[in-house]
């Protein structure tokens, strides 16, 4: 059980006490955790450390909690007075939001119904955040919410008791960025593993884009693989309301360790990259897989399949995929071939400079013209099952002058590395990720000793 979770079982078990010692207001279950965490260290300390049945990701909650002090410091609670908060629930109405406020107050009510200002609180979305404080009779003094579309410009609402009435205004809601770290371990499937994390989705596709040169999370992911992922988060007034980049991370496959840490040239130039510790780039000339790998095709791609990514007698990689996933181009190249070629059905071929050619055949569709230009990652087909097959599947050959050979038996080129002043401001970025990577690392070893 979490140390949250444990909080809350110990919250519920005095709330009865509390309404009963009490003839104010019931407070919302979430305020008073926050109040707990603030003023009941005591009570707290000798609930924390029950660490036989603390799974690795309690790290990150426990991580979490200086936040939610700094929320309530910022509270500042005044005698008399109570702050409670709730979330809008599916199908809720003012009525309710305001009972589970513990707001008594049919002037407010009415205020928020009829004033323009204040009616956005009443299309608010569920799952986002009310804030209310109610003095001891229950009257509303003030409510805060955030409105917006819960991503870019959100503003922040604030309604509150002006004189003998109400006044509704919104503010501009300031951004703030924090940085989370989390890790988990791959038991059935990837994003079984960053969901039980609690990593959100666009991260976990960042994790399978920065290591796709050397990973195919389609067929190379084991029981027992693990990663560490160290990204930012963008907050406006105490919501999350988006995920940024991943400024590091870390993939144990098959016993082998991958790094990688984001750096921006310090000139501006250029967008910035991935690097492993020693400041060699991630990205290579050509992507391990030409499968896109998503949430939807990742539990079918985790099963093991008898002709995937293996390396055939017919100079080919099969790749098991269900019709209509799509294909990416490898590596960056002109398309010199798109159609129809006999037993190989629909086919693309993209050129890469003299050497190297890369051929995907068997497309339910194409989607690239001859002569056209494409980027390394841009889809360019459909799987399917035209010519020479006997299910959707993609046949994958990597041609070196025009002969088809296993390229995972071929060295493929990396990137640029950094060097020289880069290489220097680099290694500050990568020593605090590596001292990041050893606490989180340090933290789960000695969970797991106890
Ligand atoms: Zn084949």
């Amino acid at each position: 059980m979490s140390l949250r979770a444990k909080l809350l079982e110990v919250v519920s078990a005095l709330l009865p006490a509390l309404r009963t010692s009490s003839k104010t207001r019931v407070i919302s279950g979430s305020a008073l955790v926050l109040s707990l965490v603030a003023f009941g260290a005591a009570g707290v300390a000798p609930m924390a450390p029950d660490a036989a049945d603390l799974p690795v990701k309690t790290v990150v909650e426990e991580l979490a909690i200086p936040d939610l002090n700094a929320q309530i410091a910022s509270l500042s609670p005044v005698a008399g007075q109570f702050v409670a908060e709730e979330r809008i629930r599916p199908g809720d109405n003012l009525s309710a939001l305001l009972d589970r406020l513990g707001v008594n107050d049919s002037q407010a009510a009415s205020f928020i119904r009829s004033d323009a200002g204040a009616r956005p609180l009443l299309g608010l979305r569920p799952g986002r955040r009310v804030q209310a404080t109610i003095d001891g009779d229950g009257r509303l003094l003030s409510a805060t919410a955030l409105i917006g579309d819960g991503r870019d410009e959100n503003r922040k609402l604030v309604i509150r008791r002006d004189g003998k009435g109400f006044v509704a205004e919104q503010q501009a809601a300031a951004f703030d960025s924090r940085v989370e770290m989390r890790s988990g371990e791959i038991r059935s499937s990837l994003f079984a593993a960053t969901d039980a994390a609690q990593v959100p989705d666009a991260v976990a596709m960042q994790l399978v884009e920065i290591f796709s040169s050397d990973i195919d999370f389609a067929s190379d992911l084991r029981k027992g693989d693990r990663f560490q992922v160290v990204y930012e988060t963008v907050w406006q007034d105490g919501e999350m309301v988006r995920t940024g980049r991943v400024l590091a991370a870390e993939f144990s496959n098959a016993g082998k360790t991958f790094q990688a840490v984001w750096f921006g040239r310090p000139d501006g130039e250029g967008d910035g990259g991935y690097y492993d510790l020693q400041g060699k780039a991630l990205r290579k000339a050509f992507l391990k897989s030409p499968l896109a790998f998503s949430r939807v095709t990742s539990g079918f791609a985790m099963r093991v399949h008898p002709i995937s990514g293996q390396w055939k007698q017919h100079k080919g990689i099969d790749f098991a995929a269900p019709t209509g996933t799509p294909i990416r181009s490898t590596g960056d190249g002109v398309v010199e071939f798109a159609g129809n070629a006999g037993g190989y059905g629909n086919m693309v071929v993209v050129r890469h400079g003299n050497l190297y050619t890369t051929a995907y055949a068997h497309m339910s569709r194409v989607a690239a013209r001859r002569g056209m230009r494409v980027a390394q990652g841009e889809v360019i087909g459909y799987v399917g099952s035209t010519g020479w097959s006997t299910g959707p599947h993609l046949h994958y050959e990597f041609r070196v002058n025009n002969i088809a050979l296993n390229p995972n038996s071929i060295v493929v080129p990396h990137a640029q590395s950094l060097a020289g002043v880069e290489l220097q401001h680099f290694r500050r970025v990568a020593a605090d990720m590596g001292h990041r990577f050893a606490l989180m690392s340090g933290t789960s070893l000695q969970l797991a000793a106890r």
